[in-house]
């Protein structure tokens, strides 16, 4: 495959999924934060004031949804001054975070009044010793419970599960009932081979297929059309009707259709999880650059995105943790 950049027409509007910091206080095995090479210092990372002044930017840049990610977001105390900052910045466009739920139930309020819409929040077992096993600490029983509070404050409220072969592929239908009984929607997800826990993604790989299959062998599943292209989980509904997302970046790609951007902790602009380095947009704008220097810096990093993943044994891929890009 030529390494050649492929430039092609996009869905309307960007998403972009912003990394407030590298760590986490969980242990996933297919994340592994400990493997970031070096966690951006506190003053290197973007500050709530500064992604103030980019949200703006980002707007006349066609940016129409935002996600706080991590590393775990809620780590920092000030990210309902970070949701306010982009809310101000961007009114009307959709604002969500990604967490592992720990640290969310004393902030769900302030979030909300912040002007957060959208929650997802990371499960990867609902039994609770298998829980930490799989996620390194935490009390499932007290996350599950901040989920379904968070249910009636926010728009959406979603939970990702990361499926990994005889570990916890036995509870897919564990969590359909769940997401039936608490009408939150459940995506399972693909794992992806990220550079950072090869060995360990390759004996637990568990394909998208192989979920509609064993989810299948319990009831009657209809594929569902995407909500929008650019939505990464393909649907589909039980005959239950309970409906759930597959995201399987690895086996069905969907990089033609991807409008995602990504924002490191650091402000490096991303068009894409594999890509290494990036725009330098956090460190032009610490340094002074005026708007307009900002939104072409923006404009050239979306013309650079492109239509397939850099293959692992290509020279300008590095191995890479979620906890880094953004995930
Ligand atoms: N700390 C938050 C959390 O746990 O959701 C936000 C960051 S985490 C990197 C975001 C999502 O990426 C989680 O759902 C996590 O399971 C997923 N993730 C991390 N590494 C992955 C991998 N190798 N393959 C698939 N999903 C992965």
């Amino acid at each position: 495959m030529s390494t050649v950049s492929l430039q092609h027409p996009r869905p309307a509007g960007y998403t972009l999924r912003v990394s407030l910091l590298e760590q986490c206080q969980y242990d996933c095995p297919y994340c592994l934060p400990g493997s970031v090479s070096r966690y951006t210092p506190n003053q290197e990372r973007l500050s709530s004031s500064e992604y103030a002044r980019l949200a703006p930017l980002l707007l006349r840049a066609g940016v129409n949804r935002v996600r706080l990610t991590g590393g775990e977001p809620l780590l920092r105390t000030d990210v309902p001054r970070v949701v306010a900052a982009f809310r101000a910045g961007m009114p009307g466009v959709s604002l969500a975070l990604t967490t592992n739920g720990q640290k969310l139930r004393p902030v769900i309020e302030a979030l909300r009044e912040a002007g957060l819409d959208d929650i997802t929040v990371h499960v990867d077992s609902l039994k609770p010793e298998r829980y930490r096993d799989l996620m390194g600490e935490g009390d499932v029983d007290d996350v599950l419970d901040t989920v379904v509070n968070a249910r009636g404050v926010f728009n959406h409220v979603k939970m990702n599960m990361v499926v990994q072969r005889g570990k916890n592929d036995d509870e897919l239908h564990d969590f359909l009932a769940f997401s039936a009984r608490h009408h939150i929607e459940v995506r399972f997800i693909e794992l992806m081979n990220t550079g950072s826990a090869v060995d360990y993604t390759r004996s637990v790989f568990f394909t998208g297929k192989q979920m509609v299959e064993r989810i299948g062998q319990h009831t009657l599943v209809t594929r569902l059309p995407r909500r929008n292209p650019s939505d990464p989980a393909a649907l589909y509904r039980t005959a239950d009707g309970v409906t759930f997302g597959i995201i399987a970046s690895d086996t069905e790609p969907f990089c033609t259709d991807c409008n995602r951007l990504r924002l490191t902790a650091k402000g490096l602009l991303r068009g894409c999880l594999y890509q290494s380095g990036g725009a330098p947009l956090g460190p032009a704008l610490k340094a002074g650059a005026t708007d307009a220097e900002l939104l072409s810096m923006l404009r050239v990093a979306q013309s650079q995105k492109r239509s397939f993943h850099p293959l692992m044994t290509q020279a300008e891929r590095v191995p890479f943790s979620m906890a880094d890009a953004g995930g």
